[in-house]
């Protein structure tokens, strides 16, 4: 496995790297170079996180570092094994990996208790008996100071009894807070005496029911590093209000001090990439689960058909820099389909189906005839595509009154069908109801196998096609993004971002057919269906009957420049 996070073969530069090769040069670390990917296990991976995963992973790589995977479990009760289980799949799925050094920060509970004692102990901590209300009203504004504790001075020994009464359950849940002692007028709302150990009595999927008091995010954080001696602590921008406490608590503990660098979380359009949201769309069930095709997470986009590959790439394309920014998603399609066009075997399959009968091909007859796979890639091969007298061909290939520039079959008209031959239409038949055509009846002409013209005449319009008696019955399910605006927090007053959702997000066709050589794909397989856009096989699929996911189609509006009002589609 590799941890380059890039496919060419210059290294990225950035101001991270940048960094990173200046203290190798003047040797602050002594060249080694360790980071870490610290999720908190409250939820599953999403899109922005591979962009983490990818810097810290492919800086480690990169300067012959290496990359721990640490869950950030300070948050009982919001946190589960579950999502522990499918982070771990999800960075290993993305090509990474942290060898042995999988690490927990609850493991170092017992460590950050220790140092608490140490900081009360040096008169830098104390026991506040303020609830959390009292707390809020005390620490002040960004514009005022706060107001000291009234307990703020209580002695080494009293805070010391406390604290350890505390731990020993003797205090009800919210009731006592251990307190860093800082500076309740710093400019920073952060150096305010924040709170560095609250009473909870949740089980923690890990300790269980050994600790009642937890230690804060703040105040585990950066000692986490520290134990694991981590040399570049990288983190989105939101932490560089925490980075002089993250500073405080490891110079007051004198242990090793790790350095803190925030860079910009990713934002996509059309897409929400917060982990409390993307809950609340899983638990109102405007999505299918965590790993619903439409979802921007990890599992999500791998089930829609999505490679690691393109993640990574789309990954280094964005780089990382200081400035919050929103990366249009029609970036990551391009990945996507680069990736796809190369990998994918072509195919064919009908969507909506609309029978075409060639009245003069043998009734009993059925030819194989021979398809190239991958048209960029000889190495690929050719399959056999079985052809037949009654065929399946997509209703939007025939028009009765064709519209201007039609190429594809109408009444009287030539069309060629892929790897096959060419047929004109001869007659509709309609449904005497409606009036839509059921039956499209051609004939051929023998002397185009191949969909080759020996008399060189021209025929514009090239069309996919299946045979009726031979192909598979499958289920294929179109997507549109989830939100109908690139930024779905653009909402009116009073709104939330769920009015934005896509109420057509989801389409299913299950009447679709594709040829025989699909009988058996498995889940994860991905192909390319001719003139359809890229699919992969979805977990619902069955032996008999398999459903497809559109991963995207052929449409690359990143590669081409659009029009201004026309919203893009994957
Ligand atoms: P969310 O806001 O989606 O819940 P989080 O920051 O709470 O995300 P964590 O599990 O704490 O999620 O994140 C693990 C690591 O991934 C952190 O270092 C965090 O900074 C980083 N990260 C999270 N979201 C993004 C993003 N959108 N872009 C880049 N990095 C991110
Ligand atoms: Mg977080």
């Amino acid at each position: 496995m590799s941890n380059d996070n890039s496919t060419n073969n210059t290294p990225p530069t950035d101001f991270i790297r940048t960094i990173i090769q200046e203290d190798n040069r003047t040797g602050k670390h002594g060249g080694r170079v360790h980071t870490r990917f610290p999720p908190e296990p409250n939820g599953y991976l999403h899109i922005g996180h591979a962009k983490s995963i990818c810097l810290n992973f492919g800086i480690a790589g990169q300067f012959d570092g290496l990359c721990n995977l640490r869950f950030d479990d300070t948050n009982p009760g919001k946190e589960e094994a579950e999502y522990v289980d499918s982070i771990i799949e999800d960075v290993r799925w993305l090509g990474f990996d942290w060898e042995e050094r999988l690490f927990y920060a609850s493991d170092y509970f017992e460590q950050l208790h220790q140092w608490a004692v140490q900081l009360i102990e040096a008169g830098k901590a104390y026991v506040c008996d303020l609830t959390a209300d009292q707390l809020r009203e005390t620490r002040g504004t960004l514009t005022s100071p706060g107001a000291n504790s009234p307990f703020r001075d209580r002695s080494v020994e009293e805070n010391l009894d406390l604290f350890e009464r505390m731990k020993a359950s003797e205090f009800p849940d919210g009731s006592r807070t251990l307190r860093a002692k800082i500076d309740m007028a710093s400019p920073n709302l952060n150096m305010r005496d924040p709170v560095m150990y609250r009473i909870l009595r949740v089980t923690h999927h890990r300790t269980g029911d050994r600790w009642c008091i937890y230690p804060t995010y703040d105040f585990t954080h950066g000692q986490s590093d520290s134990i694991e001696r981590i040399t570049h602590s990288l983190c989105t921008l939101e932490f560089e209000n925490h980075r002089p406490l993250y500073d405080w608590y490891v110079r007051e503990l004198g242990i090793f001090a790790p350095q803190q660098i925030e860079f910009a979380r990713l934002n996509l359009t059309y897409t929400m990439m917060s982990k409390r949201r993307l809950l609340e769309l899983v638990e109102g069930g405007h999505v299918a689960g965590w790993d619903d095709p439409r979802m921007p997470t990890i599992c999500g986009l791998r089930r829609r058909g999505y490679t690691p590959e393109c993640i990574r790439e789309f990954c280094a394309r964005i780089g990382v820099s200081k400035v919050d920014s929103t990366v249009d998603i029609a970036l990551l399609e391009h990945c996507l389909r680069v990736d796809l066009n190369r990998r994918t075997q072509r195919v064919m399959g009908v969507l909506r189906p609309l029978k075409l009968v060639i009245d003069n091909y043998p009734e009993d007859q059925v030819e194989e005839l021979e398809a190239i796979n991958n048209p960029e890639d000889a190495s690929m091969g050719t399959r056999m595509v079985p052809f037949s007298r009654e065929l399946w061909i997509e209703q939007d290939d025939f028009r009765e009154v064709p519209p201007k520039k039609y190429h594809r079959l109408s009444p009287g008209k030539e069309v060629r069908l892929r790897y096959g031959y060419l047929v004109r239409c001869v007659n509709v038949v309609k449904d005497p109801s409606s009036g839509e055509p059921v039956e499209i009846h051609c004939t051929y002409d023998p002397d185009t196998r191949g969909g080759n013209t020996p008399d060189g005449r021209k025929v514009r319009g090239t069309i996919h096609w299946v045979s009726a008696s031979r192909a598979v019955p499958a289920e294929v399910r179109l997507y549109d993004y989830l939100f109908t605006k690139p930024d779905p927090g653009d909402v009116p007053k009073g709104e939330d971002y769920r009015s934005n959702l896509n109420p057509n997000s989801l389409e299913r066709l299950t009447a679709c057919y594709v040829e025989p050589s699909l009988k058996g794909a498995a889940p994860g397989d991905r192909f390319q269906f001719e003139r359809l856009g890229y699919f992969c096989v979805d977990k619902d699929s069955t032996a008999e009957r398999p459903v497809f996911n559109r991963t995207v189609s052929l449409v690359d509006t990143w590669a081409k420049i659009k029009k201004a009002n026309d919203r893009p589609r994957p």
